[in-house]
């Protein structure tokens, strides 16, 4: 019987009853043909191998997207057929290595979108109406009562007097999450540009949305969202000489990966006083964050939670199932995706 080694707690298994938003949803199932192996992940590259090397009938992973699967992994453990990512980017996995030894690569897509959308749109308004400051103020017992003066934010959008008016929302990577992310600006009466690989003149004509090359993009919005993946051409997209052109009272969201922006520019940018703040899910050297931008008041830390909801979470579990059964089994799912 094939094995498979899951190294990240799958949600959904068990009836979660305590999820009153989820009431109804079936318990997942695993299937009786393959032997489940849980295990506390991540591993490191090398410790990987050693646990591949040590079970040769281990022939499927399902993996968090912090678990590393290099080429020496796919070249010193032939036996694995399929790698199920708990993620929609793929970053962490050598993907020409797996298609050139014919190992399958599966990941997550659609099914934690709305969900990540949901997070940047939560970081932009908590970050820009500075709500986690509000929050420390008022469990601090400090809070002497309502100020004209009081942590002062911005307005968000809105076209009205005492609205600040004609803002605009940038999106960079107009993909799946980035496009939700978009949409919900229309309940702002933002307006949207954004910068992607291709360019979207479907968008453009249904929606509205106006393409603008990546510099001119970054210097001329009030919200910058990054929503793109870690590839070689994205890593650190947002350098220091993009950085200081932003417009100084911008405000950024990161919800793609860390390595999009060059932290430390950023961090020396907001020490300096560029920028009204940023608001990040995700890290350059994750779980690190740096101490000094933990410091920064302006800044809204959030642990990559981007698809840290329970459906979000039950479907990617189904997916990363759905997706070794098929190649360990030959069962049809049709809805598990191969990105490999
Ligand atoms: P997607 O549908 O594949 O969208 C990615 C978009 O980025 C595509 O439109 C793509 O190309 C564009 N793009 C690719 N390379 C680019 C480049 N060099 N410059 C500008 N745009 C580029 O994926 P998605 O579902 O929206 O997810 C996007 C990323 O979000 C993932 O890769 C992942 O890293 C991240 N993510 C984070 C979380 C979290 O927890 N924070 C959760 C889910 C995903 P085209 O313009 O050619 O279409």
């Amino acid at each position: 019987m094939s094995r498979i080694l899951v190294l990240e707690e799958l949600v959904g298994l068990s009836s979660d009853s305590h999820h009153s938003l989820s009431q109804g949803a079936e318990p997942l199932t695993l299937s009786s043909e393959l032997d489940y192996l849980f295990e506390t992940g991540p591993l490191t590259p090398q410790e990987l191998i050693a646990r591949l090397e040590r079970d040769p009938t281990i022939k499927g992973l399902i993996c968090p997207l912090s678990q590393r699967v290099t080429d020496e992994v796919f070249q010193r453990a032939p036996q694995l057929k399929v790698v199920a990512n708990l993620a929609v980017g793929l970053n962490n996995i050598d993907l020409s290595s797996a298609r050139e030894r014919g190992v399958r690569v599966a990941h997550t897509p659609g099914v934690l979108t709305e969900a990540t959308a949901d997070l940047a749109w939560a970081l932009l308004l908590g970050g820009v109406r500075r709500i986690v400051e509000g929050d420390q103020l008022a469990r601090s017992g400090a809070w002497s009562g309502w100020e004209m003066n009081q942590l002062l934010g911005s307005s968000i959008g809105g076209r009205g007097v005492g609205e600040g008016g004609g803002k605009t929302l940038g999106v960079i990577g107009l993909g799946a999450i980035g496009q939700a992310v978009a949409r919900r600006a229309v309940g702002f009466q933002l307006a949207v540009s954004y910068y992607s690989r291709t360019r979207k003149l479907d968008l453009e004509a249904s929606e509205g949305w106006r393409y603008q090359p990546l510099d001119e993009l970054v210097s001329a919005v009030d919200y910058l969202v990054l929503c793109a993946p870690l590839t070689s051409e994205t890593h650190h997209l947002l350098d220091r000489t993009r950085i200081l052109s932003m417009r100084p009272h911008a405000y950024l969201i990161n919800v793609g990966r860390g390595p999009l922006i060059d932290e430390e520019a950023l961090i020396n940018a907001l020490e300096a006083g560029h920028l009204s703040g940023a608001a990040l899910d995700v890290y350059e050297r994750e779980p690190q964050i740096p101490q000094r931008l933990r410091a920064l008041p302006q800044v809204t830390l959030s642990p990559h939670l981007g698809s840290a909801t329970y459906e979000a979470r039950r479907e990617m579990s189904h997916l990363a199932l759905s997706a070794v059964r098929e190649v360990l089994t030959g069962a049809s799912e049709s809805d598990a995706v191969f990105a490999v």
